[in-house]
């Protein structure tokens, strides 16, 4: 058996190539990038009015007062979408909208709320600034300007810079593609009404496909096998040559005599990285490789394919998408004293609690169990812990997150 760190290790010397791909605005969401996007164009792309209002010259209203208002002519207006295309002479104002182009010779917007019109003219009650209310060209960013860096997550706030100015065709990482077998001639389909007393009902296949999801990978295949070793081999020839970049299995990898993954994988071509982690829960984990594509033999038992999936494969899905290949944490403080007296390193799940102002507090999870989908439905994450270590009450600890 192998330590946590060592089994990692060997992931890591094992770590396919990150491929890319090129995709337009509306299918990037999500996506994670794998360029740096420079601005195509300036932003604002022309100086504009901030306001609706008049352009005007400063130097014709630069005394206007409540008391003493400056009077201008209204030669014409600048629309949104409609530029007003001539000058602003001396004396002359133009009516402007939001977002309209300021027309040569102003430079100054005055708010309408500080005007009023009268028989083709326009009072002028107060002013500012010179250039007030106007929106200059470039001073958000000008072309060239570094936007995003290679490796930022494509959400919202990303995509609408982009289509601001333009940037149309991205070069992504591409999406993770991941194969599912579920094994187990135990297991009925999860929304099967007809189950047996001597059934369970398969909960892995949607914990591992919305944990695939949630990491950004893509399930190409799901299937599942019962406990025999031709037709597991079958099926992982067939999901090995479709060259996904994971092969994740769930049950049928322990020592048990109908637990055929493992040998199923060796006669499908995949080569052992490692089995057997010294680890608690997900011991009989099994990692093997065929080519760029990495398989998983996930332990049966919920929480261990949960806690294995979270630890080793997650990971390794990140680092695809250009992501670090480390776990997301936080520190925390111990509540109430844990030992681990056992002789593997434990994974324990635990409930984090925040406070404002305050560390967060550890609180171990109650119930620890492999099988006990509530352990990690009721916990934030969990705490890595070595045979022997005592976690004082009090002393600080990292958390990874779920
Ligand atoms: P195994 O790793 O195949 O020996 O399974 C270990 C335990 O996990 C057994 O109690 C199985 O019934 C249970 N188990 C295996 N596969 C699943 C699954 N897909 N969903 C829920 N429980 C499972
Ligand atoms: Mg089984």
């Amino acid at each position: 058996m192998i330590t946590v760190n060592e089994a990692f290790t060997i992931l890591q010397e094992n770590l396919p190539a990150p491929r890319q791909e090129v995709v337009d605005l509306s299918n990037a969401y999500s996506r994670y990038l794998a360029e740096d996007i420079l601005a195509p164009e300036p932003s604002p792309r022309y100086t504009n009015s901030a306001m609706d209002g008049y352009a005007v010259r400063w130097e014709d209203v630069n005394q206007s007062s409540p008391e003493n208002p400056s009077s201008l002519s209204i030669a014409g207006e600048s629309q949104a979408g409609v530029p007003y295309g001539q000058s602003v002479n001396c004396g002359e104002a133009v009516r402007i909208s939001t977002g309209a182009v300021v027309p040569e010779g102003a430079d100054t917007v005055v708010r309408v709320e500080d005007t009023g019109e009268q028989d083709g003219l326009v009072m002028i009650f107060s002013v500012r600034e010179q250039g007030q209310d106007i929106r200059i060209k470039g001073e958000e960013f000008q072309t060239g300007d570094r936007l995003l860096d290679k490796g930022s997550q494509l959400r919202t706030r990303q995509l609408s810079l982009m289509a601001a100015v333009g940037v149309r065709d991205i070069t992504v990482f591409a999406t993770p593609k991941v194969s599912l077998l579920v094994t187990g001639t135990e297991l009925v389909t999860s929304d099967n009404d007809e189950i047996k007393p001597f059934q369970i009902r398969d909960s892995n296949k949607i914990m591992l496909a919305s944990a695939v999801e949630e990491a950004g990978g893509s399930l190409v295949t799901c299937d599942h096998v019962g406990d025999n070793l031709n037709s597991t081999v079958k099926i992982l020839e067939k999901t090995a040559a479709e060259q996904p970049d994971f092969v994740l299995c769930s049950g049928g990898v322990s020592v048990g005599r109908h637990d055929h993954v493992k040998k199923a994988a060796e006669k499908a071509g995949f080569a052992e990285l490692f089995w057997r982690i010294r680890q608690k829960p997900g011991k009989p984990l099994f990692a093997a490789r065929r080519e760029n594509t990495l398989l998983f033999g996930l332990p049966g038992n919920p929480v261990s394919a949960f806690m294995c999936f979270t630890h080793y494969v997650r990971p390794i899905l990140a680092f695809l998408q250009g992501q670090s290949l480390t776990h997301e944490s936080l520190t925390a403080k111990i509540q109430d004293e844990i030992a681990n007296k056992g002789k593997r390193t434990n994974f324990l799940r635990v409930k984090v609690e925040f406070a404002p102002g305050k560390i967060p507090v550890i609180a171990q999870a109650v119930k620890q169990g492999s099988h006990m989908l509530s352990s990690i439905t009721h916990a934030d994450g969990y705490i890595i812990q070595e045979p022997g270590e005592i976690l004082k009450s009090g002393s600080l600890k990292e958390v990874f997150l779920f």
